[in-house]
């Protein structure tokens, strides 16, 4: 399904938006252009402005039309990392640019680079496959009363699909041999559930590719201190951007790694770490990170045999002690800059290494993979009830259920009261700590129309309760669509 496209490389050179960024950016990005000059690489460079810049001129994005043209054109950016303004009001440029696009896969390898880079972990060499586009990223974050927050966390059936899908074939395409997935859906039965249940269908996809799920507790543990045991590890959104990073310290260094941000469309190459403002202009930076993306890149636009070459010199230059400030060290021979660096990698271009494993360089798209976005049977969907929420602040919840009683809720009664998720009526433990925000839940045995619900919160908020929200309660073919409680 996948080719590893090494042996018919394209003729003509590819547009690919560059992006020089900020802080040590610029510094990694001319070694980067210089070492993929050298090796003959086939792309023809499309400089963007985004980043501190352009925040600054006023646009709260980092990136502006022209840039967004560009990159609309040539669908391919490599981009060196850039500093977010500190202060409100300026949204993360990465964050807006996987959205806009639909960059849904976060693809990172984390490979130990031992003994020629320390690491606890020298046999480590795992790549997490992070879903990008979803789970609390969206925003969505509400204050609701005095005391109360909240941010929605979403998980689809088709996100869930494609990101697991994903991981299998790019699994499957570079010759991995196990898929792990963590997920916490041992309390978020719902969400996390949802994305547990579709890896185990689409794992039985794949009995070539063996397959587990761990809890994410166990499972960061487990990554933390046992990193070899990992191949390919499939994440929703948060545990990906958390652990991701942990994978890549636990390697030896944060400016060793890239990544890729993979859309049906668009993709973006970047280094994993920022800006490193503390030792920008230096010329010390460790520019290994975005030329490591660029050798994705590469392998992303079939150049897979210049992207081989240039990850070989690589591995060369790293082998022979020739190392950037930040992983220097009793391993080293000698302490290079960023550019000198850049020299090493380009006077080792033809040139094998002799220890560490220099991998085929695949694509990261899956040409033929398709994921509908709707589901492929659609459910019954009845309404039952809703859970109303309530900014109350007056006493016990008796005395909230006491009123709430008193309305005309038909057809639905009301079926409990909980706060912060913990139920406090019909029955309660004297000890929880109860804030002013209520789950009121009324819920009734049959179809409940919208109009039954609008009169219902006119008769709550006619008496003088406030209702931040409404949630309605569905079962699709006849199973409840919401969490029955604490702990259930
Ligand atoms: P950072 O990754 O920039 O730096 C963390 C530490 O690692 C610093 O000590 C730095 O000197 C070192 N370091 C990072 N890259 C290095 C390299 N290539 N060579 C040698 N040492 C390196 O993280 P930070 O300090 O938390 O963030 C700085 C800025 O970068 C912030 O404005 C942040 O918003 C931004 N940032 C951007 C991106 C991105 O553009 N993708 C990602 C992360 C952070």
């Amino acid at each position: 399904m996948l080719a590893t496209e090494t042996l018919s490389e394209p003729r003509t050179s590819v547009p690919v938006a560059i992006a020089h960024g900020d802080g040590i950016g610029p510094e990694i990005m001319e070694a980067t252009l210089a070492v993929l000059q050298a090796a003959g690489a086939k792309i023809e460079p499309r400089p963007i402005e985004i980043g501190e810049r352009v925040y600054r001129s006023g646009l709260s994005s980092g990136i502006g039309d022209e840039a967004l043209e560009t990159l609309s054109a040539t669908r391919l950016l490599l981009k060196a990392p850039i500093t977010t303004p500190q202060g409100g009001g300026y949204k993360s440029l990465n964050v807006t640019i996987r959205k806009m696009y639909g960059l849904y896969a976060n693809v990172r390898p984390a490979r130990a680079m031992a003994p020629f880079v320390p690491t606890l972990h020298p046999a480590m060499d795992m790549v997490i496959v992070r879903e990008n586009e979803e789970d609390v990223y969206g925003g969505i974050e509400h204050r609701q009363t005095a005391d109360v927050t909240q941010c929605l966390k979403l998980i689809t059936r088709s996100g869930s699909e494609r990101i697991v899908r994903y991981a299998f074939e790019y699994a499957r395409a570079h010759g991995r041999k196990r898929v792990s997935c963590f997920t916490k859906d041992n309390i978020m039965k719902i969400t996390d559930g949802l994305f547990h249940r579709v890896f185990t269908e689409i794992a039985r996809e794949y009995p070539d590719i063996e397959n587990e799920h761990l809890i994410v507790d166990i499972g960061a543990a487990r990554l933390a201190t046992q990193p070899e045991r990992f191949d390919v590890v499939v994440l929703p959104n948060l545990y990906g951007d958390i652990l991701s990073d942990i994978a890549a310290e636990l390697c030896g260094s944060v400016g060793m790694a890239g990544s890729a941000n993979i859309g049906d469309e668009i993709a973006m190459f970047e280094a994993i770490h920022g800006s490193a403002p503390d030792i920008a202009g230096q010329g010390i930076a460790n520019p290994s990170g975005l030329l490591n993306a660029a050798v994705m890149l590469l392998g992303h636009v079939g150049q897979g045999t210049i992207a081989k070459r240039i990850q070989d010199a690589w591995l060369c230059t790293i082998e022979e002690g020739i190392h950037t400030r930040d992983i220097f060290g009793a391993q080293s021979s000698r302490c290079v800059g960023t550019a000198d660096f850049a020299s090493a990698v380009i006077e080792r271009l033809g040139r094998a290494p002799q220890r560490l494993s220099s991998p085929e360089i695949g694509r990261c798209t899956l040409p033929e993979m398709h994921v509908d976005t709707q589901a492929a049977t659609t459910p019954e969907k009845v309404r039952v009830g809703v859970d109303m929420f309530i900014d109350w602040n007056e006493g016990k919840p008796e005395r909230l259920a006491e009123r709430l009683l008193a309305l005309d809720a038909r057809p639905m009664k009301l079926a409990m009261i909980t706060n912060r998720g913990t139920q406090v009526w019909p029955r309660a433990s004297d000890s929880t700590r109860c804030v002013d925000h209520w789950r009121c839940r009324f819920q009734s045995d049959a179809r409940v129309d919208g109009a039954a619900i609008a009169r219902l919160m006119a008769a709550v908020e006619a008496v003088g309760l406030e209702t931040i929200k409404c949630e309605g309660l569905y079962t699709f073919d006849g199973v409840p669509g919401f969490s029955l409680g604490q702990g259930q």
